[in-house]
């Protein structure tokens, strides 16, 4: 009998059993991922820590864009240690560019239980590695499976799209509990040995074969004869993933802020929320007019010699997104003779665009160009500094 013919059959005995598909088609997967997995610089030398780093950059990220920020920070921070020492403001300089700021900030933060309960080692151990701030089952299956070898599941969105491909599987992958039923299977009917390619072959079918949004290439896929949903003509119909809410969009006004010698005006956000503890541009809700501009300048003790308006932006968040109108501002140290509280109040009632002063930091371009990172949300500013 011919191989297709064979395997065929030996599908056809196991069509409704998810599990068992799975252990199918693993030597498929396996041994085109060890002739095709694309050479990264994580799995070249997949150290835990290396792991680690990558998975989280890779969270957002894509993999070519992850690449040159990889190096630089293991560069800077070749280990734990001192990833854990780090001041914050160089680990965010680090980070600039890559955004969600939270990650790396969670990153230290279990860097230093590292530290303090496995001497700087990450333990080899998937329920140590989820109580580590940051790491989830996604992230401590990648790192006890790739790093240690250990067989547990790494499932991210790649692989909850091409396991619902695969088994024909209709149930909204956005739920928890399908990616729960997914990590269970998985575990079941991984192989034991060679856990770490296996979830890296998974991944890296769903990142170059199986992709999203109807554009699979079956035709190059390695397990396409395994797969029930290319048998059925059906793989433009999954995965089913229930929409996300709408964003809500907020406006804004920025000001970007110099003075001659090239000090910029920044302000540090608060300690929580959105982009918590970073710099940024002064800013005020709303896309205010060039007179309500100077108004808010004038409010804030800015001695503005010259402002313009400069491009309009925007950028998306996952919640919400931002329309931001910008105004370049040409101005000297701040006027702090004058009784900026008494003008507040007096045009507050008369104009309502007047916000609470923010604890503005006069800092020079060097500065900002070597130790401080602006979120990529202000990235179309940037270039007026
Ligand atoms: Fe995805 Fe097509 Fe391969 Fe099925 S055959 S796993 S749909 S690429």
């Amino acid at each position: 009998m011919e191989e297709k013919e064979q395997i065929q059959k030996d599908l056809k005995s196991i069509e409704k059993k998810p599990g068992e598909r799975v252990e199918y088609m693993t030597p498929f997967l396996l041994d085109w991922f060890s002739r095709q997995a694309r050479i990264l610089p994580w799995r070249t030398n997949p150290k835990p820590y290396y792991v680690w780093v990558s998975e989280i950059m890779l969270q957002q990220t894509r993999v070519e864009a992850v690449k040159p920020y990889f190096s630089r920070f293991i560069h800077t921070l070749p280990d734990i240690r001192a990833l854990a020492e780090c001041e914050e403001d160089m680990l965010f300089k680090l980070w600039e560019g890559l955004g969600y700021y939270n990650r790396v900030r969670n990153l230290q933060k279990a860097a230093k239980v590292v530290m303090e309960r496995y001497q700087g080692e990450l333990p080899a151990d998937y329920p140590a590695l989820l109580e580590l701030p940051g790491v989830g089952s996604y992230t401590a299956g990648a790192i006890a499976s790739i790093a240690y070898q250990i067989p547990v599941p790494a499932v991210d969105g790649n692989v909850l799209r091409v396991m619902a491909r695969l088994t024909e599987n209709y149930e909204d992958i956005a739920k928890v509990s399908v990616k729960k039923q997914t990590e269970e299977l998985l575990k079941k009917h991984m192989p034991k040995e060679n856990a770490g390619a296996f979830n890296q072959a998974l991944m890296e079918l769903g990142a170059l074969i199986c992709l999203p949004n109807g554009e699979p290439k079956c035709g190059e896929c390695p397990v396409q004869e395994c797969c029930l949903a290319c048998k059925r003509g059906v793989v433009t119909e999954l995965p089913v993933k229930a929409k996300k809410k709408a964003r809500r969009t907020e406006e804004k006004t920025i000001f970007v802020i110099r003075l001659a010698d090239g000090t910029v005006v920044l302000h540090r956000r608060a300690e929580n929320g959105l982009l918590a503890g970073m710099y940024e541009f002064p800013n005020v809700p709303e896309k205010l007019d060039i007179l309500e501009a100077q108004e808010v300048l004038r409010n804030w003790g800015i001695a503005v010699q010259s402002i313009l308006p400069i491009e309009e932006a925007k950028h998306i968040f996952s919640h919400v997104e931002w329309k931001m109108r910008g105004y370049l501002v040409e101005a000297q140290r701040e006027e702090r003779q004058q009784d900026l509280a008494g003008i507040f109040n007096s045009k507050i009632a008369e104009t309502g665009v007047f916000r609470a002063k923010p604890e503005l930091e006069w800092i020079s371009a060097e500065r900002v160009q070597a130790e401080i990172a602006i979120p990529s949300a202000f990235a179309a500013f940037l270039k007026y500094i």
